[in-house]
This record gives structure tokens, sequence and C-alpha cells, in this order.
């Protein structure tokens, strides 16, 4: 057991991680040929909240499945590897939107994952979103669960297992993983070990990401997320007429959508370069049904992709936001209900006090269901600037 193996990715989830890591224990025995000692199984459901991370837990099974290291999951093989970076030839991840596969091609996916795995391991399929899986695309996903190739494996990644999320039959055919929201001194521990940053950072940013490991290394580490943290949370202090609250609704609808395009940039650029070079090239090792569809088709559908993706990481970043402010609104009451549970944002203590002597805790009660209102909006495709304004609004009258 490495302290730097993949598992070490899941912080605060230790039952978890034993169940995993003995199941990829026995999964790599039977890879070896030895005979199925019953603790692997063909289909796992991995549940929790928001911030559990239940799509790095399906990853990093993944890893461990892929890795050539007996299955410890060691981080450094080249199973490891590219399972981790998304580039494995026998794992497929279903995304709802944005790159890679769509909703709709989950029926192409689930049939070609009974074909035998390339590696000589396992055919692994990961569907980050079953939740939303449409109903046609969960029957096909279903039969192929009640009718396993042997040498694959289903990681179907779902907020809950209520039947509003998964099908009840799909629930019945899989073994659960229900993950956790890591404890702050558990991410700022990791924060500290695995980062080198200072105890006090690691304590505050573990705190200001609310449980959320890759939001505290961001806060930790990068001083430009720091500072969109700092305009973000001076919000509730400039909502001081109308206009003020237009404008605060704007200026976040820009920030997002600048972050959003800086964090798929590079990656932009680089399929685009990638594809042209397979088209260039002729394409045809890339399989029939690629060297059937046109160059500018393929063109198009990444350019399709991509635009999706961008759409993805703006709400992203705009939940991050939402989220910053619930914790300041929590912190506000809190400290007037005097609530004995640490603040989340430590370091505005003063601000979130100045307006719990202001404010009636209903008031304040009335301003944080603004945000959830606006983050449900969101996720509704309501418009984000049309679901900011109404927040705004919402905070400045409280
Ligand atoms: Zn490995």
């Amino acid at each position: 057991m490495s302290p730097n193996d993949v598992f070490s990715e899941l912080v605060g989830q230790d039952d978890p991680v034993v169940t995993l890591r003995r199941a990829a224990a026995a999964a790599a025995r039977i890879v070896a040929g030895e005979p199925d000692s019953g603790g692997m199984t063909h289909a796992w459901i991995f549940t929790g909240p928001p911030g559990a991370r239940r799509t790095v837990a399906a990853r990093v099974f993944a890893a461990a499945l892929q890795c050539q290291r007996d299955g410890a999951g060691c981080g450094e093989c080249h199973g490891c590897h590219t399972t981790l970076a998304g580039t494995h030839a026998d794992v497929q991840v279903v995304t709802t939107e944005g790159l890679t596969i769509k909703t709709e091609e989950t029926r192409a996916v689930v049939l070609r994952a009974a074909s035998a795995p390339t590696g000589g391991r396992w055919q692994v399929v990961i569907i980050e979103a079953a939740d939303r899986l449409h109903e046609r695309a969960s029957n096909a996903l279903l039969k192929a669960i009640e009718e396993p190739s042997p040498r694959t494996v289903f990681l179907l990644c779902t907020p809950s297992v209520h039947p509003d999320d998964i099908l009840v039959t799909i629930r019945s055919r899989c073994r659960l993983v229900s993950l956790r929201q890591p404890p702050a001194a558990a991410v700022a521990e990791v924060l500290e070990r695995r980062h080198g940053v200072a105890p006090e950072q690691a304590g505050w940013a573990a705190a200001a990401s609310q449980g959320d490991m890759e939001r505290a290394r961001q806060l930790a580490a990068d001083p430009e997320a720091r500072g969109r943290r700092d305009d973000v949370l001076s919000v509730p202090r400039k909502l001081t007429s109308i206009g003020a609250c237009f404008d605060a609704a704007a200026r976040l609808e820009a920030a997002s959508k600048q972050e959003a395009a800086i964090a798929v940039a590079e990656l932009d650029v680089a399929e685009r370069a990638a594809l042209e070079r397979a088209l260039g090239a002729g394409g045809t090792g890339r399989g029939a049904t690629t060297a059937m569809r046109g160059a500018a088709g393929q063109l198009k559908e990444l350019e399709r992709n991509q635009k999706l993706r961008a759409t993805r990481a703006q709400r992203d970043a705009l939940d991050r936001a939402l989220q910053d402010l619930i914790g300041f609104y929590r912190d506000v009451l809190v400290t007037s209900m005097r609530a004995p549970v640490p603040v989340v944002h430590g370091d505005l203590a003063e601000v979130s006090a100045a307006a719990a002597a202001k404010w009636s805790p209903e008031s304040t009660l009335r301003r944080l269901e603004a945000v959830l209102t606006c983050r449900d909006a969101i996720d509704r495709n309501v418009k984000p600037q049309v679901a900011l304004e109404a927040m705004m609004v919402g905070l400045w009258q409280g």
C-alpha cells in the first residue's frame, strides 16, 4: 500500500477504499488465471453528495483494474496512467454532455463494451451521470448488466440509489459504494502532506472549499482562484441599489465565462490539431465508422462538442461561485444563531459577523434561498444572466 497510489485520491473514504482495493486485487487474480475468489463483481454504483467525487472514485477504481502491477493501482504503470488521463483503450467514459460520448450514444457504448479488452485485462465503462440516462439508454444498460460479458465492468455514478436516479432493476444487480463528503481536516491533511501547503493555509483552504478536494487544491495553489473567490465574496457588500445588482450579475456572468474559456482553451486547440492530423493522414486506422464519415462532419462535431464543454465549464465556474456565496450566508446564519460549528470563510469572519448584527436570521435565510434557487435555475438551463439577476435582487432585498 503506497501513500501515493491511485486510491490516495479518495480522501476520507476509508471504507470504500478497503472494498475497492480488495475488488481490484481479486480482479487481478482473475486476469492472472486464478479461480474467481468472489471479491470482484461486474457492476458497481458509486453514490454520494456533491463534493464526494463519485466520478473520481470510479476512475481510480478503473485505474486499479487496468493496473499492470497486480491491480494495486500503483499510479505509475502505463495502465494506471492512461486510465487516469482518459486515454486507455479499454476504458470508456459516458458523459451526459461535453466531449466523448453523449447520452444517445450510450447504446453503442454498451454494445462495444461487450467486446474483449484489447489490453487483456478489463473492458471498463464509466457512466458519469447514470441518473441522467434516457429510459431507452437505461434499458440497454440493464440488458448488458443482466447478461455480462466475462471481462466487462460497469461503473455507474449517481447522487443516490433513489428510483428517480437509477432503475431499481439496475440497482439490484450492482454493488454499492457509498462515498461521503470528506471532512475539512482530511482535506487539509492531504494538502499539507501531498502538496506541501503550509498548515494554516491548508486549514483555511479546506474549510473554504467545504470538503471539495479539487477546489481546496486550487485555492491553496492558485492566486487567481483566490482572487476570483475574493471578488465573489465581495458581492454581498456591493449590493446597495438595483443598478448595483445588475452590475454584479453581469460581472459574475462575465467572470465565469472567462474562467471557462481559459479552462478549455488549451484542450480545444490540442484536440483540433489531433483531429486534423488524423484526417490528413487518411484516418483509415481509426476504424471503418470513422473513415466513412466526412472530414467536415467530424470537425463540425468536434466544434459542437467543444462548445458544449465550454458551457459546462462555465456552469461549473458559476457553481463554485454560488457555493462560496452559500458558505458566506451560512456563516452569517451560524453567527447570528451562535451555533457551535466552525465558519466556512474564516478570513471573512468579521464581515459575516457584521452582517449577522444587521440582518435578522429570517432575512439571512431568504438570501440563502435566493442563492439555492439560482443554482437550481442554472441546473434547469435557465440563462445564467437571468438567474443571477434574480438572485442579486433577492440578496439585496433580503
Ligand atoms: Zn499501476
